[in-house]
């Protein structure tokens, strides 16, 4: 059992402000229903907090919304007894890493049961301890939401924040999710220096020609492997 303390309980998915550690939302949280929503929400955010918030809660997606919340009602056998999350996977670590971290999306029974980018899967058990042997991750595990983790000077952040079937989300989806992850970029500019993309999507978030210009400009860019989730 991941369950972090204080869940034990909660519905699948999990509602926002019901006590999940870290949940940034409530239900006074707007609700982006729509890609214009998504951009004009984005437009307004006030920092990574208000971000964490609107992204955790966005519905913008038919598709995906569907498949995350089937996901974690009817959950992986290893998990049954667990609350899954259920929602968007916002961004997470440092408020003003210098290194920053872009994937593909969650994977279903990975990020989408924890609630945490990166964690609960195989990739991320690889990356997490890498993190930690590399002095950017206070623990080389990462399992739940309440387990003690922090990221020094790092930031995770995904591309598509919602888990996709297949791993694989349309270029509508991705094109509809960009502009969560561009305020985000606006964000954290001011410190970041490095970003490392992991996968297409990820690069082609940042580092590739469809790269916002609100992108830090000074940061360097790094390639590397597919990107993917085992789910
Ligand atoms: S993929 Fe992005 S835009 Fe689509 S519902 Fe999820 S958070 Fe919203």
């Amino acid at each position: 059992m991941t369950v972090p303390p204080g869940a034990e309980g909660l519905a699948s998915p999990v509602p926002p402000g019901e006590g999940w550690p870290g949940d940034l939302a409530d239900r006074s949280t707007p609700v982006a229903r729509s890609a214009g929503g998504v951009a004009r929400q984005a437009r307004s955010v006030r920092d990574l907090d208000d971000l964490g918030a609107r992204v955790s809660v966005c519905s913008a997606c038919p598709r995906l919304v569907r498949w995350r919340e089937d996901v974690a009602r009817e959950k992986r056998r290893a998990y049954a007894e667990e609350p899954y999350w259920g929602r968007p996977v916002p961004g997470w670590g440092a408020a003003d890493p210098w290194l920053l971290v872009v994937g593909l999306a969650p994977a279903a029974h990975g990020a989408n049961r924890t609630g945490r980018v990166f964690t609960g899967d195989r990739s991320g058990d690889w990356l997490f301890a890498a993190m930690h042997r590399a002095g950017l991750a206070r623990t080389p595990t990462s399992v739940h939401a309440a387990d003690g983790q922090e990221l020094l000077g790092a930031r995770m952040v995904a591309a598509v924040r919602c888990a996709p079937p297949d791993n694989k989300p349309t270029v509508e989806e991705r094109d509809a999710c960009a502009p969560w992850l561009h305020a985000e970029l606006a964000l954290v500019s001011p410190s970041v220096r490095v970003v490392v993309a992991l996968g297409a999507y990820g690069w082609g978030g940042r580092c590739g020609p469809g790269r916002p210009r609100a992108a830090p400009s000074r940061a360097r860019c790094h390639a590397s492997g597919t990107g993917r989730t085992p789910s």
